[in-house]
């Protein structure tokens, strides 16, 4: 197809060899017509991956960024010199957290394409948008305050749903639906969509059969666990068991020696294994938690810092605990742990 990047129609489909990650404002040609971008995000993890798939003459893409200023400067560089004369076809976004859909809304608006998401990512993306939260932190604090934390700890959360607001850039009012009973066409590759919750409410991933190449976003990545958090939204949520069941799943599609290219971190050879090692570490992580709960009862602020060793600030520590409490009601689902209330608070009992 002609357009303004030469793109390999062969290359070897391996992550040997791609031990680097792109600097930014540059790509690397992860697989044939598929670039690979890395942006800096202004977290602990500290980055986050963007691919664009050829599609026609141009390309799609697939995630943003966080919606804040260095991304959009890191892109108006991109455009002028290593993306210089292409044209983006779409946009593609696989959950609706803003470090992947932050620029949804400008890069949508800059380049009058379409957005294709999962009905629920994109429903939940409109709704957080719509900033729901932003004049009743309580929402959060009580939360917190139910499952035992500290006031500062309560108090540190309560600006949450306005912080949402601050690093996305919003979403067009139109959609279209990434169905995994449709799949996806992009240029001359039939992409299969696969879906699944967890880390996010309904992630879109995508998966070319023909070529073993597999888009895994946050659902599968190299070294780190992706979050698995119960928030205020939804407090009896069983995320880790969606989770636990979407990796199982994933083996069932994928091949075992997929190329697998993440939103973060380096591309994976072994899939399988990753998402084995992923299952080993929450079960690993459940029967800590059923160590540390004993004969006696704790809250998920009581376990948080049991669980997660390492010195927590206000933004860690709200992953760590949104992410102990989801291990507590798989725990609960499983009939491991009952809950028990005293005093307003929220605590645990081995059943
Ligand atoms: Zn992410």
């Amino acid at each position: 197809m002609a357009h303004a990047i030469q793109t390999r129609s062969k290359l070897p489909l391996t992550a040997a060899g791609m031990t680097e990650p792109p600097a930014p404002g540059e790509f690397i040609e992860a697989a044939p017509g598929v670039l690979w971008m890395r942006f800096p995000l202004p977290f602990q993890l500290d980055h986050v991956n963007v691919y664009l798939i050829e599609d026609g003459d141009g390309f799609a893409l697939l995630d943003t960024g966080i919606g804040n200023d260095a991304t959009k400067e890191i892109w108006e560089s991109a455009f002028a010199n290593a993306l210089k004369g292409i044209r983006l076809t779409r946009l593609i976004v696989s959950h609706h957290h803003p470090d992947h859909m932050g620029l949804a809304g400008w890069m949508c608006e800059k380049f009058d394409i379409p957005v294709h998401m999962t009905l629920a990512e994109f429903l939940t993306g409109k709704y957080l948008c719509s900033g729901p939260y932003a004049d009743k932190g309580h929402f959060y604090s009580d939360f917190y305050r139910l499952h035992g934390t500290t006031e500062d700890q309560a108090e540190a959360v309560s600006g949450r749903g306005l912080a949402y607001l601050k690093i996305v850039t919003g979403l067009p009012d139109s959609f279209n639906s990434l169905d995994p009973a449709r799949g996806l066409v992009l240029g001359g590759r039939r992409f299969e969509v696969l879906t699944g919750g967890g880390h996010s409410v309904d992630q879109a991933m995508l998966y070319c059969r023909e070529e073993k190449l597999f888009l895994a976003c946050d659902q599968i990545i190299e070294r780190i666990s992706p979050n698995v958090s119960v928030h205020a939204m939804e407090p009896n949520a069983d995320p880790l068991g969606t989770f636990i069941r979407s990796l199982t799943d994933i083996k069932g599609v994928v091949a075992e020696d997929a190329l697998t290219l993440s939103g973060h971190r380096l591309p994976i050879a072994a899939p399988h294994k990753r998402a084995d090692e992923l299952i080993e570490h929450h079960h690993q992580r459940c029967d800590q938690v059923m160590e540390i709960v004993g004969a006696g009862t704790k809250t998920a602020a009581e376990i948080t810092p049991v669980l997660f060793r390492r010195e927590l600030d206000a933004h860690q520590f709200s992953f760590a605990f949104s992410e102990a409490l989801a291990h507590l009601n798989l725990l609960v689902e499983q009939g491991r742990l009952t809950w028990e209330e005293e005093n307003g608070v929220q605590r645990v009992r081995a059943a």
